[in-house]
């Protein structure tokens, strides 16, 4: 009898992620190893060579198989992760793969897939409605039995996040002979309309209290009377969670253009301290706001029409301008706790992104049964210190560093345990041959020791401050300590224990 049919296309589904498993990991280890054969280099370019050169080879089309990656199914992909670390810091190839990556400071594997799988969720929902694949999203979330999309379990991690109201991005913001706007750092431009008025609009952003909003100061001088009228509002936008700064001074200057559709005759200033808001009106791009920016187009085309010149001006937040303090004032009055939202805006994709990442994407952690020792030498693993510790270390210095801080190392009391020595003992003939041994008390490298023993007198033979690691003691403001950990390095170095014979 034959199996059923939809057995038979979970089996060649199955079939299929495993053959794509297999050719990104086969793939992925062959740059590790051409990384690898590159010795010499620094550990920081050795990371940036990793990210570039080895992770996208890996990662490529995470997004159709990374569903099946299951626990066992990582091994060979560990094995990458492993090989690439061992190009950038020099630690063994049997050290447990998430010590190794914290040494190296890389992402995991799996991290990375995830931060793949939920930009691309992302961006999918950001498409024109036209795009079939935008059209498809309700099918990826509904949970099926069989035929469930790859995508279905990012659909599932992120299904608190409204995606629907997400703004749409479009390939192209405006037409490329569309003019730009104009907008300059400095002084203020001659307008073409010198017998109108002229205006000065400031526009500023808040964001807190878990809200975003905008505020707007005007000072309007018309043509004739030449009497100043002052204006100024504020506006609560959005959540956080929905909108940025950035976005909610893109949304102040198409509301107050929006509000002046009888002008005729008028010079318009439009002054703001956000420079990415200035840039991207300058060169519209493929990115979050594009909404407001084309609505802002838009404004400007009607009011040119009624022969109004509209330019914007970028001020330095140290320069002190009292229009846009007036207007931060107003911000702030929108963000003020309880304030009830006033505007309806389309979700920002940047802030969503954002969001989903920290919803979704697994962090970097130690599991509870690897890296006894490691965890033992450094508390605060996996951390930012590592990079601190090893990007300025030749590969010599740093494959020493990591063998003391991992306890994988040349030293008998390892070498032992995966029988490359005949015994654990020390040549002293006093005790195991460890790494706090080494380090701290073995008689025959006490001439060698002068130097290390100098940095410090109240953190003797304490391992985590010699090998930049935070001992349980240590407070929250704890850094490493760089000049124990080369005089640690130059100890090691010059006993000549730990190269390979
Ligand atoms: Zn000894």
């Amino acid at each position: 009898m034959l199996p059923p049919l939809q057995c038979i296309i979970k089996r060649a589904q199955l079939s299929n992620t495993n053959q794509y498993l297999a050719r990104a990991a086969s793939k992925g280890l062959e740059a590790a190893m051409e990384l690898r054969r590159l010795r010499g280099l620094s550990a920081a370019t050795a990371r940036q060579l990793f990210t570039s050169t080895v992770a996208p080879v890996v990662d490529y089309a995470s997004n159709v198989w990374m569903h099946a990656c299951k626990d066992k199914g990582m091994g060979p992909i560990h094995r990458v992760q492993r090989v690439g670390a061992q190009a950038i810091v020099g630690t063994f190839l049997t050290v447990a793969t998430s010590v190794a990556e914290a040494e190296a400071h890389i992402a995991t594997a799996r991290r990375r897939f995830w931060k793949r799988a939920v930009k691309m969720w992302t961006d999918i929902h950001t498409l024109p409605g036209t795009n079939p694949l935008r059209r498809c999203t309700d099918q990826i979330r509904k949970f099926r039995r069989y035929h469930r999309s790859p995508l279905y379990h990012v659909a599932d991690a992120l299904k608190h996040i409204d995606m629907e109201t997400l703004e749409t991005i479009n390939p192209f913001t405006l037409a490329p002979w569309a003019e730009r706007v104009q907008a300059d750092g400095g002084e203020q431009l001659e307008g073409p309309a010198e017998a109108g008025g002229c205006m000065q609009v400031a526009v500023s952003s808040s964001a807190r209290n878990e809200l975003v909003g905008f505020g707007v100061a005007l000072e309007k001088r018309p043509p004739r009377n030449r009497k100043l009228k002052h204006k100024a509002l504020s506006r609560t936008l959005a959540a956080r969670t929905e909108q940025n700064p950035f976005s909610a001074e893109l949304a102040a200057m198409a509301h107050v253009l929006s509000t002046m559709p009888g002008l005729k005759d008028y010079r318009i200033t439009l002054l703001t301290s956000n420079k990415a808001a200035v840039l991207t009106l300058r060169n519209p791009r493929q990115q979050s706001g594009q909404e407001f920016v084309c609505r802002i187009y838009k404004l400007i085309k009607r009011l040119q029409r009624n022969r109004n010149h509209v330019q914007f001006r970028w001020v330095s937040a140290s320069e002190d301008n009292k229009l846009l303090g007036l207007a931060k004032v107003q911000a702030r009055a929108a963000t003020q706790e309880d304030a009830l939202l006033q505007e309806s805006a389309p979700r920002m994709k940047s802030t969503t992104l954002n969001l989903a990442r920290s919803q979704a994407v697994p962090r970097n952690t130690l599991p509870a049964d690897v890296g006894k020792h490691a965890k033992r030498v450094d508390a605060a693993l996996p951390g930012k210190h590592t990079r601190l510790l090893y990007d300025r270390l030749s590969w010599k210095e740093a494959t020493v560093l990591a063998q003391l801080r991992t306890g994988m190392a040349r030293l008998n009391g390892y070498l032992y345990r995966i029988n490359a020595a005949a015994t654990g003992q020390c040549a002293c003939g006093q005790a195991k041959e460890t790494v706090e041994h080494f380090l701290f008390r073995c008689r025959k490298w006490t001439a060698h020791r002068t130097e290390m023993l100098q940095c410090t007198d109240i953190h003797r033979g304490n391992l985590s401050f010699y090998l930049g690691g935070k001992s349980p003691s240590d407070d929250q403001k704890w850094t490493p300590n760089l000049e124990a950990v080369r005089a640690s390095i130059r100890f090691a170095i010059a006993t000549g224990r730990l190269e390979a014979t």
